[in-house]
């Protein structure tokens, strides 16, 4: 029996996980904690807000799936990672923000840092522990979000409801708005460099608007693994949660015989201007990628209270890059504070936008 800890049990992928759950022999849920939801008897203990470290002390699980939205996360990631429990992590910030920190906590600790997110499962999948000297490149696929096409003169006035309707996926709003600017792809990007040790210039991203096709590995032999199926977090959540065994899900298995075609397509940086500067970002390092990730996190905010216009999210996140100086955080502390500066520098930033 595996005891699994699920933070963020209430959100999208926390409930996609509680069906996997629910119906596997093998997986127990011995906690489960929300960020400000009721969740009382989801779990034989559960949390509401609080410091999540508190109950995954009590609880001590087997593996902690976190799908906590935002650096909020970033503690659970650190407690799992150093005490070698398994880390099932969908909270993609946690390692955009503490990349570095993350890593040497996992070598201290030993456990595995297994990918929830849908384009790094499917590359986990592809590369099976292989080496990076094997490894070409990567390509992350994006499936251009609800504005796909359109120019940046389209854009101006579009409304936090026509960011919140993702052609394909069925997600929480901080991802779902983050899919329409291009920095959910971004975030992506440092995510990749961090979980598969590749240089930035070994990772691509390409468009492809069915989200059929999760990620592609171009090896050094000129061979090209790619990992398909419908789009349905309900196969990356069960991979990570049952690795390395692959258990039974509900998701049908993919018909190639309905006309199936795999479009790509290149990315327009110049209205998407986010995949370009959290690429900058994860290139120059140090706290520049947290940098990316804060201020994005409080213009998404106000851009959702209807208090930012669309554009500008990408702004704010440009000017507050421009105020850091990005050196990199040694600790923990360090780490927060370089995440509260750039907020304020956000802050700063949402008040001339
Ligand atoms: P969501 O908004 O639907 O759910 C977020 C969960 O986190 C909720 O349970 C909420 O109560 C909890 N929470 C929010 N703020 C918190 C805080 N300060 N402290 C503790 N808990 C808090 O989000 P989601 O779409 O499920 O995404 C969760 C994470 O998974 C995000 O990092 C997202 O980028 C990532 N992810 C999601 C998907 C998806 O399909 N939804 C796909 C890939 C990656
Ligand atoms: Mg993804």
């Amino acid at each position: 029996m595996k005891r699994i800890a699920l933070l963020g049990a209430t959100g999208s992928i926390g409930r996609q996980a509680l069906e996997i759950i629910a119906v596997h022999p093998d997986l127990e849920l011995c906690a489960a904690s929300s960020g400000s939801q009721p969740i009382d008897g989801l779990a034989p203990l559960t949390q509401v807000g609080g410091d999540l470290t508190d109950l995954l002390e009590l609880a001590a699980p087997d593996l902690v799936l976190n799908a906590v939205v935002g650096f909020a996360g970033l503690p659970a990631t650190l407690w799992a990672l150093e005490r070698g429990v398994d880390l099932a992590l969908a909270n993609k910030e946690s390692l955009v923000a503490a990349g570095d920190l993350a890593l040497e906590a996992q070598r201290r600790g030993g456990g595995r840092l297994l990918p929830v997110d849908s384009e790094h499962s499917g590359a986990f999948q592809c590369l099976e522990g292989r080496s990076v000297d094997q490894i070409h490149s990567l390509v992350l696929t994006a499936s251009g979000g609800p504005f796909r096409g359109r120019t940046r003169e389209e854009l101006e006035a579009v409304a936090p409801s026509e960011a919140l309707a993702h052609p394909t996926w069925n997600m929480g709003p901080k991802i779902t708005v983050d899919s329409a600017t291009l920095a959910n792809k971004g975030l992506e990007l440092i995510e990749a460099h961090f979980l598969f040790d590749l240089p930035y210039e070994e990772i691509d991203v390409v468009v492809h608007p069915t989200s059929i096709v999760h990620a592609l590995v171009r090896f050094r032999d000129g061979a090209t693994l790619a990992h398909l199926g419908y789009p349905d977090m309900r196969v990356p959540i069960s991979y990570a949660l049952t690795y390395p065994s692959r258990s039974a899900t509900p998701v049908r298995p993919l018909d190639v015989t309905a006309g199936l075609t795999l479009e790509f397509e290149p990315l327009d940086l110049e209205t998407f201007p986010l995949l370009a500067h959290a690429r900058k970002a994860g290139e120059q390092g140090g706290t520049y990628p947290a940098t990316f990730n804060a201020a994005n996190e409080v213009a998404v905010a106000a851009f959702l209270d209807g208090g930012l216009p669309f554009l500008a999210i990408a702004d704010v996140v440009a000017e507050a890059l421009e105020a850091a100086d990005g050196s990199p955080a040694h600790d923990l502390d360090e780490l927060v504070a370089a995440d509260a500066a750039a907020r304020r520098y956000a802050e700063e930033a949402l008040k001339v936008a």
